[in-house]
Order: C-alpha cells, then structure tokens, then sequence
C-alpha cells in the first residue's frame, strides 16, 4: 500500500505539498485546513477547533480492494505464544543466537569508564541438585545486575561455591563404602569429596544458566581453589598475628565408640534411649533464718526452731555422670519460686527445699514427699546465694539466672556443667565459670576422681556416682527419651569438651558493631535484630574434626600438646597448594617438607582440623582486592550465617565492613505455609517449573520462574508462598505482558520509527490523548525506578502488570486503533500515537527486561534488526514535559463522562450509541478541547471525546437547562459540571471503519473514503462481495489474545 507524492507548486498549502499526495490538490480551502489539522502540521492552538480528525470526502476512484487490505493493521512476526512444548528449546536458543552468555563480558570490556557495581555472591553449598531456595536466590540478584547495568553500571558479579564441609564428606564416605576398596583414608575421602562437589558445582551451574543468570561461568570462585587455599591459610596467620585466634576447650558431640567428636548431621536420634533420671538437693550456704532474711521475709512463728535448719535446692537431671562438673545452678529470674518445710521425724530430718512454684504439683507427684509451703520469692533472689558443690564440698558455686531453665521439665533449678551442654558453655563463658571435663575420649572416667576412674561414664560410671550421692538423692527413675546416637556404630554419644580453635570475636565486636550500623540493610526493620544477633554471638569455633575442608595449618607438640603457628609451614602448605593445586599435602607430607627445620621437624606433628566452613565463605570478599561490596543479597537466615561470618571475618582482618548494603529474603513454603524439607515431600524442583515434569507439570519457562520469583520472593515476608495456582498466575502474567509488548511491537520497529519519522514528532504537535498516555507514562517510570531502587522488584512487577493491562492496553489501545489502523499512514495522527507507543514499547521492555530477559530480549530482535541487546542501551530519562497538569485536568472529566456513560450502557453497543452532553461554561470550555461543536453531524462523530468514550457520536452542548433533545435510554447527572443521555444512533455504520458516523446507509466515512482514495491501486474499487472489514478489537486486558488480522 502505497501512497504516490507529487510535487504540487500553488495555492496556500504549498509550504506543505512537497510531502502531499496528488488527491490533495482537489481540496478547497476549508478541507485543507482541516487536513492539515488532521496532520497536526498547524499549532491546534492557532485554530479555531483542532479536534475534528476526519477528512472530507473525494472521488472514488473505482476498482476492487478488500477493506481489510486497506487497513494499518498490527504486523510482526513476534510470536503471539510459546506453547508449553517448545519452552525449554525456544529460551535456549533465544540464549544462544541473542548470546546471553556473552552479556557479562561484554560490559565489563566495553564500560571501564563506568561507575562499577559489586553484587558479591554468598556461595550456595556445593552439594547435589538446586532447590527453589537457590532460584529465589540467583534470581533476585541476577534481577538487581541486570537493572543495574540498565542504569549504565558496570557489573561485577562472580558466582561462588562452597565446596567443603561435612556433607559432602558424608556423601564422599558414603560412596566410597559402596565401592570396593573402602577407606577412610583422608586422601581417599577427599579425592571422593572433591569429585562430589565438582559434579554438583557444574549441575547447578548449568541451572542457573538456565534460569539466565548473567555472569562469566568461566571465572567463578570456589573455596577448594588454589588461589582460594592459599588465601585461607595467609588469613589465619594474619589473625593469629592479631591475636585474634585462640585455642580452648569446647563441649561437641563425641562418641566414645568411634573417638571423634560428631557433628549434628552425624547424629542419629533414637527415640527410646533409656537414662537414669534424679532429683538431688544442693545445699545452700546460708541456713533458714538468714535465707529467708535475705529474701525479705521472716520466717513463720512455727518454723523459728528450726532457723537453723539447712535450705536445699532440688535439680533434675538425666545425665547424673555430669555431676562432679557441676559449676553453677541456673534459675529464671522472673519466676516464682517457693521455699518449703520437710519433716521426718522418724529419723529427726528437718529441712527446707526449694522449688519453683510451677513445678510443685509434679514435684509432689513424683516425690511423694509430705511438705509445707513456708514462702514463696521471685527467682531473682537466687541470685543471692550460693550453694556447696554436690562433690567437692570444700567449693562453693554460684546460682545463674539463665533463659534456657523451663518449667515444662524438672523443677525450675537445672544442674549446669559447662563441659556438657552448649547452653551450660555459653553460660560458663559469659560467668568465667570453670570448664572441667573428667571424661576422656573412651568415655571413661579419668584418674583425677578417684572412686570414679575408669568406669564408662553412661553405665558404671552413672550407678556410681549415685551411689556416692545416695543421701541427696530424693527420687531416681528409669527415664525413656530421644538422645543422639552416632549414626555409624549406632551406640550413644555424649556431649563433652575438646580443644578447639576461635576466633576471638569479643575483641572485634564493637567494631563490627559500629560497622554495621553505617550498612544499609532492606527490608530496614530487621537491622535493629542482625546488631542483637551480633552482639550475643558468644564465641565462633573455627575448627572441625574432619579431613574434606583447608587444614589448619598448625603444628602440636608431640609431648606437650603445645600448638605451634609457624610462617614457615604456612608458606610451605602453600607452595604445596601452588604445585599441587589442592591442600592435600597436609595429610600427605612429613613434617620436615613444611617446616625444613630437623629439630622442629622431630618434635612436631601436624594437626587433624579443618577450618570450619563458615570461615571459607567468610572471607569470600577477598576475591574482590581491596573493594567493597555494593551489595550482599541472602536468604534471611544469614544474619546469623554468611552476613555476620564476613563481617566478622572483614572486621577482624582489615577493620572494616565487606558490605555498603544487605538485602535479605525469606525461605520458601509450600501450600500449607510448611517449610520445604526433603522429608515432607513437599519441595519443589525449580527444574519441574523451567523444563516440566512428565505427568505433573507443563514445562512454564524461566521467565515465569523468574516472574514468581521477583513477585513473590520479594515481598518482605520472611515466608515466600510457591503452589501451582501462583505458578499458573504468573504463566497468565507473563502471556499478558507478551501480548502487550506484542501489539506494541508490531508497530513499533526500529525501522517504522524512522521511516515514519517518529523521531521528528514534538510532543507539542501530539493530541491530547496521546500527552496525556505520556503523563500516565512519566508517572509509571518514576514509581517503578523508586521501587527498583528499593529491592521491591515485586512492587515493580505488579505495577508494571497493570499499567500494561489497564492504562496501555484497555485505555489507550482502545482509543487509538481506530486512527492507527484507518487513518493515512504518515499522518500526524498515526505520528502522534505510534511516537507514544514507541515511547511505552521503550519503557516497559526496560522495566521487564531485568526480570524478564528472555522475553525482552526476544521482542528487541523483532523492535531492532541488527539484534542488539537491550541491555546494552541504558535506563529512560523522564522528560519532566510529560507532567502536563492542563491535558490531565481534560482527561479527568473525559474520563468522568466515560464512567457516567458506561454505568447506563447496559447490554448495548456502546458504538451504536449517541450521548448529548449538557454543560455548565467549565464544562463545555474543557470538552470542547476534545470535540467539535457547531458543527456536522459527521465531525461529531470522529473527535478525540468520541475515541474516548467509545460511543457513535457526541453533542455537545452548553446549556443551564437539562433539557435533552434526544430520546434518552438513559440520563446521568455529575457533580463536575454537566449531564448526559445517551440514546441509539441515527447514524449508519462504516464499511471500513466500523464507526457508526455515516449519514447514509451502505457507505463510507469521509475519512475511509479519503485513505481509499489516495491509495494507488490500479482499477481499485470495492468489490461489493468483499466482506466489510473486521470489527477492530478492544483488547482485553484479562482474556485478550491482541487480534492481528495481518
Ligand atoms: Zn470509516
């Protein structure tokens, strides 16, 4: 469909005519000023009405032609939909031809002069299949690098894995005793481990690729590097330089029947596990009279004879092997306690207990013991006292107030040894009580109680020591409950201290503190509780007894124990590490190869820890040099894991925070609000969502997951809901979005704006509907890059969402089809509405791409030829013209009438419908910019008012009296200023348009027969058997698949 020009050398117009079609010359005066209106080529504000769009009518040249042939309709071959089937293969190679995996490389090259922005990457663990946790994850960073790079950032993202630790030398043992030669050999263990977290490491790689994660996959940071060892193993001695690490005794699990300490993971529970449990009274130090002195009361007239009385405290406990490292009894400061009177005259007993009020009942229950409530105190007082130790009675120890005491169990006063429990430690520490443990690595006694040496612990050991504690004892019973077993030897563990190396985090606390403070933490209300984490954070244990992890590079005396921190073996394990590119040396060579001095070399040998995992990942910052990074984005749980092990780890060694911000997401839940877990059966395999699962799950895409994703990992809920019916949602939401972007998108190439010349187009030459899209568009940009900016990647997408399906596609769209498939393609127009959809094609593809890459970069190959990705050009600016507050206060009465008229519409056509329009001066001042009055019925027919309201025709009117001269089928009244009835139209419909504005049956607009007219179609006519054009839609926002009729 062409259209000829000619040049054309007379009459007014001729400063125009160069452009002009040869039919134009037939137009008399008043025609042409209305076509030159209609091209926007005159100011509308120099003319006495500017609204009327149509044209006047010319000659049928004859001949035949389709209508729908003459029709601008929408043309692309931009899918309209990717079916399930052919997802996965249609985003792989959408990666491949538009080269996703070149983007990360290509902007680090070509945008050294840019700011930089340094996402650092928590490594996931590096132990089998990824999760949906790790797709929440990967996307909601990948989202923040890519709009970040929009922003004209030049991103630095390096992937990172945690490749050591016990699971995977579980894993590693495990198939190791399935296979022939089994060996617990170290070298053997982590020559199996290595391959483990090798095979996960590149299986959730080629995920993450898959989910369009940018980054260079060929340069990603593992902790079993060589480069990574080695800096390790310098860090540690820059800390023990410090005087930051220090060696101490630590309760673990140890199992006696296979001497090591156990991690929990190693542990199995067995539900049955029989203990012997005790009541026992500790003897306080003061008697009757000055106890009950000190807690503020007298005693009772009938209990003075006893005042001298003794005043025990009763404790409950399942491990009675424990006692002789009894240090302190906890009590809760906040709790009632009671002080009882028991009498056995019999044998001339006469003593107080105490017990917290709560328990009594069951104390009762299970003592049978006859006794009288004396007093009853708040906990607090205990703290007044001290009690004699039950074994070495010449020690007197202190009572504790501690939050772990409960009163579900026991009697509100618990025996605390600190070599046995972690509760106990922590409590131990933070009062310097003394940690001592006389159980050895048997499980045995040791030589230092002499009744007691030698015996196991959990069976001799036990009977024994009741024994000798006989006479405080007030009840022993058989007790049933779940206690850790080693899950190799099946046979019971204990808890007991060993040597273990920390870090001395109370010299670096505040510190870190003060640090944290200046970091920029989303969602901002969880700051207040990672600073109260930090802060209780007791100590950090930096060593483990395994072997798949970096070796502590530390010698030990052969006789003394003596550790011995050398730069020597440091440097020597590193060169080893350099030459052999892993740290398997340590358990490999003599000692004499690391530390090449004889004399060390025979009194020496090398330690069996390992580093505790927490301290790899936490000095993962290292990989950056001396930069710290923009950003540290993780799951909620890492306050207290990876955010805090690298501030720690940072603060200790370089004084400074390795973050400017943190922002953090919840953990995903399933239908039923229950936390995913491989033994509810309930996880899901972000896998099944991107590629499907046979019988279970059409194959949805990575855009879908990463539309999940960013709606609803986002959300500032420590809980991330994933169902079917939200994956299905999304699926709808991301079909909207392509149907939208779709329909913009057949307009919109890159070649269509210039050869229309769209660039040239000034927003004042634009209608009024048009700058007023262009309002609703400025709006749209400012709040979405505020939310941008604020991580609510969700908040952007649900926007986004509805401005695409209500603003752009069920207001605009609809208003402008009519012009943009009817009118003459290279009007002003066309221009007018096809520069806006450029401008909101430019906007939403911008919003989305971050989000969703494959889709945005999929329609720019359709908007630009040359396949240039859309990442590669840079954020909107927001033109501050756009905020036109006049256009504005037009639409909102427009739009008022719309909603007066819709409301008594009913089940008619709107487009068959006429609407009068009485109104008061402001009114008929304000329409009047829209639509045409005092003139033909035809022109009142074809404004902007009329696009807008959907309806045939319009008659507007200013008049005080609300006098219709039209049969009404319905009246509406407004607080804004004017009335309306509506009414059937006395117009015919248009052949090729549709419009109901022809004054005679059978016929064409003016504007139709114009457009027919000046195509030059050889012997064009219209057939009268050809059908009339097709109804043009109006889209539909919720079920619209956008019709192209091409
Ligand atoms: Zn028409």
């Amino acid at each position: 469909m062409g259209v000829e020009y000619r040049h054309s050398s007379k009459t007014l117009w001729t400063p125009f005519a160069y452009f002009f079609p040869v039919w134009v010359k037939n137009f008399n005066e008043a025609e042409m000023k209305l076509f030159l209106i209609r091209l926007q080529l005159i100011n509308r504000s120099k003319l006495e009405t500017h609204v009327c769009r149509r044209f006047c009518t010319i000659p049928s040249k004859g001949g035949k032609i389709k209508y729908k042939d003459t029709l601008l309709l929408p043309k692309t071959k931009f899918p309209q939909k990717i079916s399930p089937a052919h997802r996965k293969k249609h985003e792989e190679s959408l990666a491949a031809n538009l080269q996703f995996d070149h983007l990360y490389g290509f902007q680090r090259l070509w945008r050294q002069d840019c700011p930089e922005y340094i996402l650092h990457d928590g490594p996931p663990y590096a132990n089998g299949d990824v999760h949906i946790g790790h797709a929440v994850n990967k996307v909601l960073k990948d989202i923040t690098n890519r709009y970040k790079l929009l922003r004209g950032f030049r991103v630095n993202y390096t992937p990172g894995w945690d490749c050591h630790g016990l699971p995977i030398e579980l894993k590693a043992l495990k198939d190791n005793m399935q296979s022939k030669s089994s060996s617990k050999e170290p070298l053997i263990i982590r020559k199996k481990a290595r391959e483990v977290a090798n095979e996960s490491v590149n299986k959730q790689m080629n995920s993450f690729r898959r989910w369009g994660v940018m980054a260079d996959w060929n340069n990603c940071y593992k902790t079993f590097d060589k480069k990574y060892i080695q800096m390790q193993l310098q860090s540690f001695y820059q800390l023990y330089k410090k005087n930051l690490v220090y060696r101490e005794l630590k309760p673990v699990f140890w199992s006696p029947s296979s001497k090591t300490a156990l991690a929990e993971a190693e542990l199995e529970y067995n539900p049955r596990h029989e203990s012997t449990s005790v009541l026992l009274s500790f003897r306080v130090c003061s008697d009757a009279a000055t106890f009950t002195t000190e807690i503020g009361k007298a005693l009772p007239k009938e209990y003075e004879k006893y005042s001298n009385s003794a005043v025990e405290v009763v404790v409950w406990t399942t491990t009675p092997w424990s006692i002789p490292s009894n240090a302190a009894v906890a009590y809760r400061e906040n709790k009632m306690y009671s002080l009882l009177f028991y009498e056995n005259t019999n044998e001339n007993i006469q003593k107080f207990y105490i017990v917290a009020s709560e328990c009594l009942p069951r104390f009762q229950a299970t003592t049978q013991i006859k006794f009288a409530v004396v007093s009853e105190f708040e906990g607090s007082y205990m703290g007044h006292f001290k009690y004699k130790h039950p074994w070495f009675e010449e020690l007197s120890c202190p009572f504790l107030a501690a939050d772990y005491v409960t009163m579900e169990k026991g009697t509100g006063l618990v025996h605390t040894a600190p070599a046995h429990g972690a509760d106990d430690y922590v409590l131990g520490l933070k009062h310097k009580l003394p940690i001592e443990c006389y159980i050895n690595d048997e499980g045995n006694f040791d030589s230092r109680i002499k009744q007691l040496s030698g015996l196991n612990a959990l069976t001799m050991g036990t009977s024994q020591v009741l024994k000798i504690l006989e006479s405080s004892k007030l009840h022993e019973e058989k007790y049933i409950h779940p206690y850790p077993y080693d899950w190799r030897t099946k046979k019971p563990v204990i808890v007991k201290t060993s040597m273990q190396w920390f870090m001395d985090t109370n010299k670096i606390k505040s510190l870190a503190v003060s640090e944290l403070e200046q970091v920029g933490i989303h969602p901002n209300n969880v700051q207040h509780g990672m600073i109260n984490q930090l802060v209780s954070r007791p100590y950090w244990c930096i060593s483990r007894q395994r072997v798949w992890g970096v070796p502590i590079p530390v010698l030990y005396h052969k006789e003394t124990g003596e550790p011995l921190v050398h730069k020597a073996v440091i440097d020597g394990l590193c060169v080893l590490v350099e030459n052999s590119g892993n740290a398997d040396g340590w358990w490999d060579v003599p000692v004499g190869t690391l530390i090449q001095n004889d004399e060390l070399a025979t009194q020496y040998e090398k330690g069996k820890d390992i580093f505790d995992i927490w301290l790899d990942s936490g000095i993962s910052w290292n990989i950056l040099g001396d930069k710290i990074a923009d950003l540290y984005l993780e799951g909620v749980d890492q306050f207290t894991g990876w955010f805090q092990s690298s501030l720690l780890a940072s603060v200790a060694l370089r004084g400074k925070t390795p973050y400017k911000n943190i922002c953090v997401h919840g953990f995903v839940v399933d239908d039923n609000g229950k936390k995913m877990s491989k033994s509810l059966g309930n996880v899901v395999d972000p896998k099944s969502i991107t590629d499907g699962k046979p019988g279970d799950r059409h194959p949805l895409g990575s855009d879908v997951l990463r539309w999940w994703c960013a709606t609803q990992g986002c959300s500032n809920s420590a809980k991330i809901s994933i169902s079917s019916s939200l994956l299905q949602s999304s699926d709808e939401s991301v079909q909207k979005l392509r149907n939208t972007l779709r329909f913009l998108v057949s307009f919109c190439t890159q070649d269509y704006i210039d050869k229309l010349q769209i660039d040239d187009v000034s927003y004042d030459e634009l209608m009024y509907i048009d700058q007023y899209m262009l309002s609703l568009l400025k709006k749209f940009q400012e709040r979405v890059t505020q939310d941008y900016e604020n991580y609510n990647y969700d908040k952007v997408m649900n926007r986004t969402l509805h401005f695409a399906a209500t603003e752009v596609s069920s207001y605009y769209f609809t208003w402008i089809k009519d012009r943009l498939y009817c009118d003459f393609k290279e009007s002003q127009s066309r221009k007018s509405c096809i520069y806006v959809l450029n401008e909101i094609y430019m906007t939403l593809t911008k919003v989305l791409a971050p989000v969703l890459p494959y889709l945005c970069e999929e329609v720019h190959s359709h908007y630009n030829q040359e396949t240039e990705s859309i990442f590669k050009s840079v954020w909107f600016d927001v033109d501050n013209q756009w905020e036109n507050i006049p256009v504005a206060s037009v639409m909102d009465l427009a739009l008022d009438v719309r909603l007066t008229i819709n409301q008594m519409v009913g089940d008619n056509n709107s487009k068959t419908l006429w609407a009068q329009i009485l109104c008061n001066e402001k009114a008929f001042q304000t329409l009047q910019l829209l639509h045409p009055t005092n003139c033909s019925e035809v022109d009142k027919c074809t404004s902007e008012l009329c696009d807008i309201l959907q309806i045939s025709g319009v008659d507007l009117k200013l008049s005080e009296n609300k006098e219709f001269s039209i049969e009404p089928i319905g009246v509406g009244h407004s607080l804004e200023g004017y009335s309306v009835a509506i009414g059937k139209t006395e117009m015919f419909q248009c052949h090729r348009c549709l419009r109901y504005c022809c004054t005679e049956g059978n016929s064409m607009c003016t504007r139709c027969q114009s457009v027919l007219n000046s195509l030059s179609q050889p012997a064009a006519g219209i057939s009268k058997d050809s059908p009339p054009g097709p109804e043009i839609p109006v889209p539909d926002p919720v079920k619209e698949e956008i019709l192209l009729r091409s």
